[in-house]
């Protein structure tokens, strides 16, 4: 199966880890063909937009049969890099810093935190969650050939961090800070704010 990966549309891109997450349930249980309307009642996207999302990479469902699931699986394991670990690193072993090394993301079998930073002595030299914490001012020593990074510092600590993350090569930033970071056009960030999120939550439950 073909497929230019930068001909995917960002939107779909997005949807992948979803599809793949619900694919490998499915094959967990032993299904081997999945609907396109029970796709998408379990991942609550429109049907229309799973076929065309799916059609980009050439997956076309067959009428009364559906998507094999195998088929479908090994496709994803290899464009999202299933086989491949990506190395991660978290910035700020804070509450939600800890919480993220003890969590590790398991369930996502290509993703691991390698190893924290942070400055607190009482963090420093530790192991959390089974995982390495070094000094911020060791970042360049040890973070080799991490790709991406989780930041869980202060909002005024992000973007000196993140001029040295950027400095060692790193591809893409989780920023969980409320600052909006600057970085060069070819590194990805992802912005998560979740106090934002939970505001905006319960605005939606209060008025709409
Ligand atoms: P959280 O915000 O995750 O609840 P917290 O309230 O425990 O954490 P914060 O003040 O937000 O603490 O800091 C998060 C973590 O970032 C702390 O462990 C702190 O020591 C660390 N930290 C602060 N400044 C820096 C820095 N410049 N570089 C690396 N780590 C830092």
């Amino acid at each position: 199966m073909y497929m230019d990966q930068n001909k995917i549309p960002k939107a779909t891109a997005k949807r992948l880890p979803l599809y793949y997450r619900f694919l490998n349930s499915l094959h967990l249980q032993g299904k081997t063909r999945v609907s396109s309307k029970e796709l998408s009642e379990s991942v609550k996207v429109d049907s229309a937009t799973i076929r065309r999302d799916f059609s980009y990479f050439g997956a076309l469902g067959k009428k009364g049969y559906g998507y094999n699931v195998e088929y479908l699986l090994n496709f994803f394991r290899k464009t999202l890099d299933q086989d491949e670990i990506t190395k991660v690193a978290l910035i700020g072993v804070g509450n939600l810093g800890t919480a993220f090394l003890h969590y590790n993301f398991i369930k996502n079998n290509n993703t691991k935190i390698e190893m924290a930073f942070d400055t607190d002595p009482g963090k420093v030299d530790h192991n959390i969650g089974g995982v390495p914490v070094y000094h911020i001012d060791d970042l360049e020593e040890y973070i080799g050939n991490v790709s991406a990074a989780i930041l869980t510092v202060p909002a005024l600590a992000a973007q000196p961090i993140t001029d040295r993350l950027v400095d060692c090569g790193i591809a893409g930033i989780l920023n969980f800070t409320p600052a909006r970071i600057a970085v060069p056009d070819n590194i990805r960030v992802h912005h998560i704010d979740l106090a934002i999120e939970l505001q905006s939550l319960v605005y939606f439950l209060k008025h709409y």
